[in-house]
């Protein structure tokens, strides 16, 4: 399983996020609801039938029936389809809107914890310096010759 490469637990998305939230996110309004189903115009490949997009509110996923679309899956799909990224990226995403995987932010404090160690930067420059002026001397001995 190549679960522990991803940053971000796709099933924790799935189970937090709802199409009713993404809906709202996107400021969808074109979407007729009728018991555990809502159908409209297809916000993905915008089209102009308010019949061929369908949101399963209970499944939590959507279908798109226009044949040149055909666009279905979870609130992952749903997000990659809208900003044209990865289901991971839209998981990212997700994550970042609705603060799924909570006050877990410990990457930046891990981040400032590794110093990128300006002194050494400093020393890498004085070096060059001293390079540089051991060449200018150099270039003064040959020019003396
Ligand atoms: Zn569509």
């Amino acid at each position: 399983m190549e679960t522990k490469k991803a940053w971000v637990d796709f099933n924790l998305i799935k189970a937090s996020v709802t199409m009713e939230m993404l809906i709202i996110q996107y400021g969808i309004t074109s979407l007729a609801r009728n018991d555990d189903e809502m159908r409209g115009v297809c916000p993905i490949h915008q089209g102009k039938s308010k019949r061929e997009f369908s949101i399963n509110l209970i499944k939590n996923t959507f279908y798109c029936f226009a044949p040149l679309c055909k666009a279905r899956g979870n609130v992952l799909d749903f997000v990659a389809r809208m900003e044209h990224c990865t289901v991971k990226d839209a998981a990212l995403k997700l994550d970042e809107w609705f603060n799924v995987t909570g006050n877990e932010m410990g990457e930046s404090d891990t981040l400032s914890t590794v110093d990128p160690q300006p002194s050494r930067a400093d020393s890498v420059v004085t070096l060059i310096e001293e390079i540089e002026t051991h060449l200018a001397a150099l270039k003064q001995l040959v020019a003396a010759r």
